[in-house]
């Protein structure tokens, strides 16, 4: 794809309506991509803070998954090192234990096209049981804990994760061993990517 086609494909989807009668309000796909991305960040979907501020991960989210990382916020936010790419673009609306789900239509429509276009990218964060869902196909395991804790199985390139929400704060709690022999080992991989 030559980089106009990539800047329109960006325009197409930024302009999408395709689920848009499935949406608590009109649509405003959030994501950050450039073909010289090194570090791809797969989440869920934008939630409401997000959905307003247009800003990815500009919750108490963000400020988590960056100190996962050890990357700053300015490194973070620089789309030629780091893209940012949900399984939903939109805010899908709320239910009765949380967030929706990404709306399926979302990666059906857009996820092969733009990932085609990533081949700089050296590290993927899998980020919740969507985008487990996707990245890992067969090779996930019957639970997210289960896929988290085999977390050697799919390196060197991906790395399954909790989502870095406060609503995970329990699970943090219950499952020690993802910060303390999992995130040490990512931060130096991310860190290796952005050489
Ligand atoms: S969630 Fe995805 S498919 Fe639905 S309107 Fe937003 S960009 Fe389009």
């Amino acid at each position: 794809m030559t980089p106009v086609a990539f800047a329109d494909l960006q325009r197409n989807v930024r302009a999408c309506t395709l689920c848009a009668d499935h949406l608590p309000q009109s649509p405003r796909p959030v994501f950050q991509i450039s073909r010289t991305a090194r570090i791809l960040i797969a989440g869920q979907a934008p939630g409401s803070k997000v959905h307003e501020s247009w800003i990815p991960f500009g919750d108490a989210s963000g400020l988590r998954l960056r100190d996962w990382l050890g990357l700053d916020r300015e490194t973070f936010y620089d789309a030629k090192r780091v893209a940012i790419l949900p399984m939903g673009f939109c805010y899908p609306g709320t239910g009765k234990s949380g967030d929706l789900p990404p709306r399926p239509e979302c990666a059906t429509a857009w996820r092969e096209k733009i990932l085609r276009e990533l081949s700089a990218v050296k590290v993927t964060l899998v980020i919740g049981q969507y985008a487990m869902a996707w990245h890992f196909g067969p090779r996930a395991k019957a639970t997210l804990t289960e896929t988290v804790q085999a977390w050697r199985e799919y390196q060197p390139m991906l790395w399954p994760m909790p989502h870095p929400s406060p609503r995970n704060n329990i699970w943090l709690k219950k499952n020690p061993w993802f910060k303390r022999d999992a995130l040490p080992e990512l931060r130096k991989q991310v860190k290796a990517a952005l050489v």
